[in-house]
């Protein structure tokens, strides 16, 4: 049988067959897979075969893993401990939506960056929702649409919504129906109640939606998949910041900025990293006003190995 993995706890996984049933599976003895190790070898949004056991007796019907289908993408943890063994948080995830808002609390274009950084590297699309619409004056409406417009001319989708009103809320439905999506954003920008206004009936408690500040190093982290009612799946990762992390060295970094990357073929040396080199395209069009300059500054930011000092771009005209 074919299915998904919507849960694991330790040594049991909760698959879903494609037939729409829920199984405990386990896996048995050695099950490794190439390429990649980590501490757990099946992760929720895994798709898997299994074969059902024979025990009449249990309640519960049983199965086994037998095989593991190539993922789409994944994303990942390190081990609290020394040996940083790698564990997969999550795999085959369609988007991410970040919820953006201006305050209460400010959500800073470092931030957003950073997000967006972090999507391209694991291949996932990213999509931006700028949430509270309903609560801005003109000048904050201003620096939406400035911040949407710059986005949305770097390639990302943009969004302005309110969780609390229900604006553009079938929007964001539209764009989950049939896929798998993940709902990041700081502490308070409206995670839980955009979810709860799409899906009033889901339990909420269970759930703990990805929480981008800072958290604990000890936090242990089990993702968990849910069907919404319209035909939709989200991934709730617990403890994660964001998109948990990702090693990115400093020569590829420009590459996941399509802006900065769609203008590396013109820099005179191939392996520019657009700080002080002659003749630098990214520069250039930094110069000329293509390239904003909070997503340059970002960039530095990021490639200098900084901590995100909330960078905040004030005179946005
Ligand atoms: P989470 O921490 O991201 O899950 O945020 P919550 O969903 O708990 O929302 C934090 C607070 O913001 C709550 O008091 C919500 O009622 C409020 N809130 C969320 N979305 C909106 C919105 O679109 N408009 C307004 N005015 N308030 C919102
Ligand atoms: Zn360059």
């Amino acid at each position: 049988m074919t299915g998904t993995v919507y849960k694991s706890t330790g040594s049991w996984y909760q698959v879903k067959s494609d037939e729409g049933k829920f199984y405990q599976c386990r896996i048995k003895g050695k099950f490794r897979i190439k390429g990649i190790k980590s501490t757990n070898p099946v992760a929720v949004g895994d798709r898997v075969e299994f074969k059902l056991e024979d025990n009449p007796s249990e309640e519960e019907e049983t199965g086994v893993i037998t095989g593991i289908k190539d993922r789409e993408n994944y994303i990942i943890r390190r081990s609290v401990n020394l040996s940083k063994q790698t564990h997969i948080i999550a795999s085959n995830i369609d988007q991410a939506f970040l919820l953006v808002t201006l305050n209460n609390p400010p959500t800073f274009t470092t931030f957003i960056d950073r997000f967006l950084v972090t999507a391209e590297a694991y291949g996932i699309k990213a999509i931006l929702l700028f949430n509270k619409i309903d609560t801005y004056k003109d000048e904050e409406l201003d620096e939406v649409k400035y911040l949407a417009a710059m986005y949305r001319s770097i390639g990302y989708e943009c969004l302005g919504t309110s969780a609390k009103t229900g604006k553009n809320v079938d929007k964001v439905k539209e764009m989950m129906k049939d896929k798998t999506s993940m709902i990041s954003g700081h502490s308070g920008t409206g995670k839980s109640t955009l979810i709860n206004t799409i899906e009033p009936k889901l339990d909420l408690k269970t759930m703990h939606i990805s929480e981008q500040h800072r958290q604990g190093q000890h936090t242990t982290t089990f993702a968990e998949m849910f069907d919404l009612d319209f035909g939709a799946r989200i991934i709730d990762t617990p403890g994660i910041k964001g998109f948990g992390v990702v090693d990115i060295e400093k020569e590829e970094l420009g590459d996941y900025f399509p802006e900065f990357f769609e203008r590396k073929q013109d820099c005179k040396f191939n392996n520019c990293l657009h700080l002080d080199e002659p003749q630098c395209a990214v520069k250039e069009a930094l110069e000329a006003g293509e390239i904003p300059w909070s997503r340059y500054k970002s960039y530095l930011q990021i490639i200098k190995g900084e901590e995100d000092q909330s960078y905040r771009i004030d005179n946005y005209e």
